[in-house]
């Protein structure tokens, strides 16, 4: 069931002076579509897959990885589909698979640390997305990249899945392979990144910037999206994905508040990608906003 939705939802976002500017959902479980027109958005620009292990018994194997990558595919209708690899460790543990006990989790293993150090579970998520890839525009993100090593991993190992699908004469297609920036080592060095797409992930940048825990209580200023370092990094990040044409965008919880949507676009931010309960007033604070002359 489809819940009605206002035509001025469904309106592209243009800023005042009529620039176009992206707004797409971050989805963490398919089920979550359900009622959800995607005529609102420009496509899924974060699909957390998360949620996904922890679901059943195990980690889910490549036929349940599929299905629910061929669900976002579906919904979306033709839209982009950003889906990105396990983000595990940190404040998201798995049982058997994230490190126990870790004195400092979110300093250590997580993200694509973790999936380069279990290939095993990476290769059946890659798998499972290459074959998703002929169903639609999907494309794959990697969280937590610091170095360009890491990317040149991945792509590695995404070679090896397809080319192992190839023999196996199992149909695919190798999509787009992004990377989140959401370590400042990687804001910094951009240019040095093997990437297709990029997107920001404002709430774990904003911790490593500040050395303030995103989950901590009573930090207020600290946790501050529009805090000058924020912003200058985020505006270096925008004019390097710029200078080098990779799409860019944001995806974490800064792009879903209508007062932090002013000052992403002042820096240089054309896509962002936010909670689905959020779209309606990230519009309209696109459509007031104009750049200072
Ligand atoms: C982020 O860090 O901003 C982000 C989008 O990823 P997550 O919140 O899942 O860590
Ligand atoms: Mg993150």
């Amino acid at each position: 069931r489809r819940v009605a939705v206002a035509a001025a939802a469904r309106r592209p976002a243009l800023t005042a002076s009529g620039e176009r500017v992206q707004v797409m959902i971050n989805v963490a479980d398919p089920a979550e579509l359900d009622g959800i027109d995607p005529a609102i958005c420009d496509g899924i620009g974060l699909a957390r897959t998360e949620l996904m292990f922890h679901a059943g018994a195990g980690l889910p194997d490549e036929a349940a990885q599929l299905a629910a990558y061929r669900r976002l595919l579906a919904w979306a209708a033709g839209r982009p589909v950003v889906v990105r690899t396990l983000d595990a460790g940190g404040d998201k543990p798995i049982p058997g698979y994230t490190v126990d006990n870790e004195p400092n989790s979110f300093l250590g293993m997580r993200g694509v640390r973790l999936s380069l150090r279990h290939p095993e579970v990476f290769r059946v998520q890659l798998r499972a997305l290459l074959r998703a890839a002929t169903d639609g525009d999907i494309r794959i993100m990697v969280p937590m990249v610091a170095i360009p090593g890491e990317m040149q991993r991945v792509r590695g190992l995404l070679a090896e899945a397809a080319a192992a699908l190839g023999r196996e004469q199992i149909p695919h297609r190798v999509p787009p392979l992004g990377m989140m920036v959401e370590v400042p080592a990687a804001a910094l060095a951009l240019e040095h990144f093997d990437t297709d797409f990029v997107s920001i992930g404002s709430n774990d940048l904003i911790q490593y910037v500040m050395a303030a825990s995103r989950d901590a209580p009573g930090l207020g200023d600290l946790t501050d999206p529009t805090a000058p370092a924020v912003l200058k990094l985020i505006a270096m990040t925008v004019a390097t994905a710029e200078a080098r044409a990779i799409p860019i965008s944001l995806c974490g919880d800064a792009g879903g508040d209508p007062a932090v949507v002013p000052a992403l676009l002042a820096a240089g931010l054309r896509c962002l990608s936010v909670a689905p309960s959020a779209v309606g007033a990230v519009k309209q604070a696109i459509v007031g906003w104009e750049p200072a002359r």
